[in-house]
């Protein structure tokens, strides 16, 4: 049986006062339903982790090299210096802003299990991929190149399918959408594993979550929580998806 996993996108929001005010409103106020956890920025990881005793949290992105000249980059090591222990990979704004590929995720993918660190890997295919009929191809190739030839605790990965064209646009994917994608991404996640692998993988969906549709998609049998952006930033609305997941 898998457990749900709700995880807040800060994205490039909040300072740390203003981390460490949400930590201290919302984590007292969770229940074992679900894994929550918050994807602060780097400045505030600090703080959060230290206020944080049940809220899972999670940088936005790491280096997949130990140390060297990789300047503006953070290494898994410093991370796991903060007590910080689950890592966002490959999101869109990464892929589409800093031109993120599937073959540097794989690479962060690979160090992130070979040092403790777990990883929510992002797929999802843009809205001209969408337009043209082209999902099933593009994020079974995503989840293949990303995942292919990763060794360990491969079953502790989470996947968040996120269609590029319902991120922050208010225009989330129906629920049959999110269903069949987060199918397919199971299926590739066998061809790429193994059966058992892929049952117990839990399968994010992303995209215009919010409270009043979050339960719609956790009742689907692939999905398995939610990476949300927008309505994780306010503490009434995180509450709010917490108790709809109950
Ligand atoms: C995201 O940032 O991953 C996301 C899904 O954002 P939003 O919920 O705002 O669409």
């Amino acid at each position: 049986m898998r457990k749900s996993i709700i995880i807040g996108n800060w994205k490039m929001n909040k300072l740390s006062k203003e981390a460490i005010d949400f930590v201290k409103a919302v984590d007292g106020n969770l229940h074992d339903g679900a894994d929550f956890g918050i994807a602060p920025t780097y400045t505030a990881l600090a703080a959060a982790r230290e206020h944080a005793s049940n809220l899972i949290v999670a940088a936005q992105n790491v280096h997949y090299q130990p140390s060297g000249a990789y300047t503006g980059e953070i290494s898994i090591e410093m991370l796991k210096e903060l007590n910080v222990e689950w890592v966002i990979l490959g999101h869109s704004e990464r892929r589409q802003y800093f031109n993120e590929t599937d073959a540097e995720i794989n690479k962060k993918v690979k160090a992130c299990l070979e040092h403790g660190l777990t990883p929510i890997v992002c797929v999802g295919e843009l809205l001209e991929e969408f337009e043209a009929g082209k999902t099933e191809e593009v994020v079974r190739r995503q989840v293949h190149d990303c995942l292919v030839g990763v060794e360990g605790n491969v079953q502790s990965i989470v996947v968040a399918y996120e269609p590029v064209w319902a991120i922050g646009t208010g225009k989330s994917a129906t629920v049959e959408i999110a269903q069949n994608t987060c199918a397919l991404v199971r299926d590739e996640l066998k061809k790429v594993f193994n059966e058992e692998v892929a049952e117990a993988i839990r399968i994010q969906y992303g995209g215009s979550v919010k409270p009043s549709n979050i339960k719609e998609y956790m009742a689907q049998p692939d999905i398995d929580g939610a990476l949300i952006g927008g309505a994780s930033l306010k503490v009434d609305s995180f509450l709010e998806i917490v108790e709809a997941v109950k």
